[in-house]
């Protein structure tokens, strides 16, 4: 699009910023913090000139909450949003039943998932991002990018150009700012404009479903929009029917409404308002829509109980598209996130879920290369491993709407009931990763399949802090016995690799001390060749890049092996032993909790398992060295 004004300023910057970001939406500020937290400096701009207070997304799963812990946002989280326990069914006005929520307390720490406006999700980022010193650029638009190969011995960057308008906002009047096809628009008439051109070595694109950046390097958007829209609204209303929990309504004309209570009295509701009628214009039928049109449907729906609306803070119509962008990651310098990488229907609530674990995925692999750890030609394709997870997102959601379109709640609850979604799909945390660089299979143990394949999300475990032989008879400690832990909370922090050790029952014989040995003369090794060079902002006071949990099977609490001892005082993360009392935690993994070989699982810094192997001796240590050797690179030999 050519510019037609003059720019007041411009300026060209010389020197390259490690990462820019351009988007400062939930994604945007999320990927921020993450390679804030992992010692990078990036640059955030957003076009708007504040966070949009109109929320999309209302509901974070499981699998989101299990990451929040690695920023240390998740207590934030957990304060300000709200569990919903439970959905109530109508036909129009008629409460026909109520069915609690799926849970899946030994899938996940958090087996409920949250309700928080996405306003408020992005508050808690800036919140956090501030802490750090790191603020988002609002006003400054991107406008263009590309790669440019570097002269000799230069190395390549990526060229932006953003501008700001020099008084007021970016954005056009009027624009729409929800869903929908994508609009390039010109700039506007009579205004002026400061323009830098900005120089970086990784762009972070998440610019939402109308990527500026998508377009500009040509990454096809392939997929379909729908021909069906939706409405929404945000505000207080009068009712005969109770809001106050989750609610899906089916109207006798048809419709569909779905309700959420939010905060002080706010209630939002979708309603699914048919097609498009041929010829039909949809910006026109936006600007045409009237919160009095609104108010006449849901009352429709809701008859003959009485609907009134009260104050509105946000009304919209939207047309579905079910896009995924053919590659996520440009030139190993351009990444696309969020929805700039993949959009679709609200159904199931999973878009900006998705987007975070794009995020979460992508960031520890920026920090590996920009600290010279890992090799960006072998690392970061690996990103690509986001796209399936896009794809598998857009069939849960068409599926979850095409049948709430053709049966209303009645498919909501035939998928509950016919375990159609189940507590791990709900709450994403059945994300698994194919093959590729760093999800490395064993080069000769048979593959195992489903959950114990390389790539999977780490599962959870519940485990003992170790104690003597005693504490398990002890009647003071069997009447106040010690508190159980989360796997989960042990394989934290941004940057780090965690080494499973299944010890099995060898912690109970003379394998104790290979073991000992063992790890401590290999991770030794490890933390010496590979330091992260950046200060890790994490919660860890240490910069150990490697941190090893023994897990020992159920007999070692009958043991009083002095080895198990002196692994049970060391620190966590430094090969302290933990014990899988009722061997679940073993089995998760797939490895048996007695007479077992046992087994090390090597967990990535996002929480996927990277390796595994069978048998924890010496041939198994050296196999985990292979890995570590083919992932990393010994930056400072
Ligand atoms: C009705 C509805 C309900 C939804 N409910 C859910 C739900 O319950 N759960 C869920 O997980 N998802 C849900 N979603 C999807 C969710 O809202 C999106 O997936 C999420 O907003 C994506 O976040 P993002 O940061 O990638 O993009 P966005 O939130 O779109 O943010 C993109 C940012 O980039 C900025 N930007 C754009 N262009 C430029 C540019 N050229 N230069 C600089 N900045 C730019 C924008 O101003 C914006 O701040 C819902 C969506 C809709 C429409």
């Amino acid at each position: 699009m050519p510019f037609t004004t003059a720019h007041n300023l411009s300026s060209t910057s010389t020197t390259t910023l490690p990462v820019l970001i351009s988007g400062a939406g939930p994604v945007g500020l999320y990927e921020a913090l993450l390679l804030t937290q992992l010692g990078i400096p990036v640059r955030i701009i957003d076009r708007e000139m504040a966070i949009s207070p109109n929320s999309r997304a209302l509901g974070l799963h499981a699998r989101s909450l299990e990451i929040f812990q690695f920023t240390g946002t998740i207590d934030d989280f957990l304060e300000r949003g709200r569990a919903i326990t439970n959905v109530s069914y109508y036909k129009n006005a008629r409460l026909v039943g109520s069915l609690p929520m799926i849970r899946g307390e030994e899938h996940s720490m958090f087996s409920r998932g949250l309700i928080l406006e996405q306003a408020k999700t992005s508050e808690i980022f800036l919140g956090k991002l501030k802490e750090f010193g790191v603020f988002v650029e609002y006003g400054w638009e991107l406008l263009d990018t590309k790669v440019v190969e570097g002269g000799p011995g230069e190395e390549e960057y990526v060229e932006t150009t953003i501008r700001r308008a020099l008084v007021g906002g970016n954005v056009a009047e009027g624009e729409d700012r929800v869903m929908g096809d994508v609009d390039m628009r010109a700039e506007q008439k009579d205004k002026e404009y400061e323009t830098q051109v900005v120089r970086s070595k990784y762009l972070v694109a998440c610019d939402g479903g109308r990527s500026t950046v998508r377009h500009k390097i040509n990454v096809a958007f392939p997929g379909r929009t729908l021909t069906q829209k939706s409405l929404l609204w945000d505000g207080h209303c009068d009712c005969d029917m109770s809001f106050a929990g989750f609610t899906l309504v089916k109207g006798s004309n048809g419709k569909n409404l779905m309700v959420f209570p939010m905060d002080d009295g706010v209630v939002r509701i979708g309603v699914d308002n048919g097609d498009m009628a041929p010829g039909e214009d949809f910006e026109q039928t936006l600007r045409e829509l009237t919160i009095e049109h609104f108010e006449s449907i849901v009352a429709e729906v809701v008859h003959p109980a009485k609907f009134k609306i009260k104050s509105t803070i946000w009304l919209t119509a939207f047309k579905i598209n079910e896009r995924r962008a053919e590659q996520y990651v440009y030139k190993n310098r351009i990444f696309l996130a969020g929805d700039a990488a993949h959009v679709h229907s609200p159904a199931g609530g999973q878009g900006l879920n998705t987007g975070l674990h794009d995020a979460h995925n992508l960031a520890w692999k920026l920090g590996y290369v920009l600290n010279g750890l890992a090799k960006p030609e072998f690392l970061l394709p690996t990103y690509e491993e986001r796209g399936a997870m896009a794809d598998r997102a857009i069939q849960l959601s068409s599926k979850l709407l095409n049948r709430r379109l053709a049966m209303g709640w009645v498919a909501d609850i035939k998928a509950y009931f016919l375990f159609l979604i189940g507590p791990m799909l709900v709450a994403m945390l059945d994300v698994e990763y194919e093959k590729n660089n760093i999800n490395r299979p064993h080069k000769s143990q048979p593959e195992p399949k489903g959950d114990y394949k390389v790539g999977v999300r780490a599962k959870e475990g519940t485990l003992l802090p170790f104690y003597s032989s005693s504490f398990v008879t002890d009647t003071k400690d069997k009447k106040d016995p010690q508190p159980t832990l989360r796997l989960h909370s042990l394989i934290t922090g941004v940057a780090r690799f965690h080494i499973l050790v299944f010890a099995s029952d060898h912690l109970t014989t003379s394998g104790a001390k290979e073991i000992s040995t063992l790890l401590d003369h290999h991770v030794s090794q490890w933390q010496s060749k590979w330091t992260y060079g950046s200060t890790l902002r994490d919660g860890y006071t240490d910069k150990d890049l490697f941190k090893v949990h023994v897990i020992t099977g159920p007999s070692s609490t009958t043991s009083s092996s002095s080895v198990l001892l002196e692994m049970s005082k060391r620190d966590v993360g430094k090969g302290k032993v933990f014990v899988d009392q009722a061997g679940r935690t073993h089995q998760n993994y797939g490895f048996a909790a007695t007479k077992g070989l046992g087994g090390i699982s090597v967990i990535r810094p996002d929480s996927h398992v990277g390796f595994r192997v069978h048998g924890v001796n010496e041939q198994a240590w050296k196999d985990v060295d292979e890995y570590f050797s083919t992932v990393l690179v010994a930056h400072y030999e």
